[in-house]
């Protein structure tokens, strides 16, 4: 193919990931609402929470439908929550992103879903404070069996190329902060984490592999304590106290796998180099 024709495909596939991501990000939506309640994600079909009206096909279009309806149900007029268009769009643009850095390989649709299951933890975890085993369950394993067709496969454009680095990253993910979670038992007498965040990084250190797991704590603790420490400074300037609050911890988990997924590669080599390893030591084979 003449390169202009594949420079057009390669932009034509961009856009249909974005819209691939927000029609799966409508999808999300339901889950979000549903899983929590442990209701049917299929049936009934998706209605309004405030009046219980059906919503329309031509209502339910991902991110255009909340901005022509102006944030409102058509029927009843009761504003329709942004968290709706926020979904959409964000796992619109993580498909995108996957694509442009996987571009035509199996590794695509795999982050893609992959994407979504982090996207659908994240907002459970932030709107009822858990971490849905529907996605940490199915993930753990399929992340191991996928590490399985890299080895095999290795066009396939996976991370995670060998079966030990998939296995090891379950047992160090779930271990490290399955012994954070007693030794914070142990001397603060309250539980640190949860065990759902346990099974989530032991899931991204199946999909992205045990080197993974140091730099997703890394990562995680780091814009978590910025994002902590910058609430209760506006809690204190509001003069509002707020004690024992349970703080999710998964959405920042899943954004340290986002980050991970697309940069590793390149934090690892920034890590070396400023550590004045050499590359071709292959002591952080991560690909
Ligand atoms: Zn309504």
């Amino acid at each position: 193919m003449p390169p202009d024709a594949l420079e057009l495909l390669d932009t034509l596939f961009l856009v249909l990931s974005f819209v691939l991501g927000t029609v799966v990000g409508s999808f999300l939506n339901v889950c979000i609402c549903r899983l929590p309640k442990n209701e049917s994600v299929v049936h009934p079909r998706s209605r309004c929470p405030k009046c219980g009206s059906g919503i329309a096909w031509y209502d339910n279009i991902p991110i255009l439908s909340w901005l022509i309806l102006g944030a409102r149900c058509r029927n009843c007029r009761e504003p329709i929550s942004w968290q709706y268009p926020v979904v959409e769009g964000l796992t619109g643009l993580l498909f995108l992103g996957v694509y442009w850095r996987f571009g035509y390989t199996l590794a695509t649709p795999i982050y893609m879903l992959l994407a979504a299951g982090l996207v659908l933890t994240t907002f459970i975890d932030l709107t009822d404070w858990t971490i849905p085993n529907e996605v940490t369950y199915p993930g753990i394993p399929l992340g191991v069996g996928l590490s399985v067709v890299g080895m095999f496969y290795p066009a396939s454009g996976l991370l995670v190329q060998d079966v030990f680095h998939a296995l090891g990253g379950v047992v160090l993910g779930g271990g490290i902060l399955y012994l954070l979670d007693k030794v914070a038992l142990v001397f603060w007498k309250k539980p640190g984490m949860g065990f759902g965040d346990v099974k989530l990084l032991a899931m991204l250190g199946a999909f992205l592999g045990v080197i993974s797991v140091p730099v997703i704590i890394m990562i995680s603790s780091l814009v978590g304590s910025v994002v902590g420490i910058t609430m209760v400074i506006m809690q204190k300037r509001r003069g509002v106290v707020s004690e024992g609050h349970y703080l999710p911890f998964g959405p920042y988990l899943a954004l340290a796998g986002v980050i991970y997924l697309f940069f590793g590669q390149d934090l690892i080599d920034l890590y070396m180099g400023l550590m004045h390893i050499p590359q071709s030591t292959g002591v952080f084979p991560v690909q």
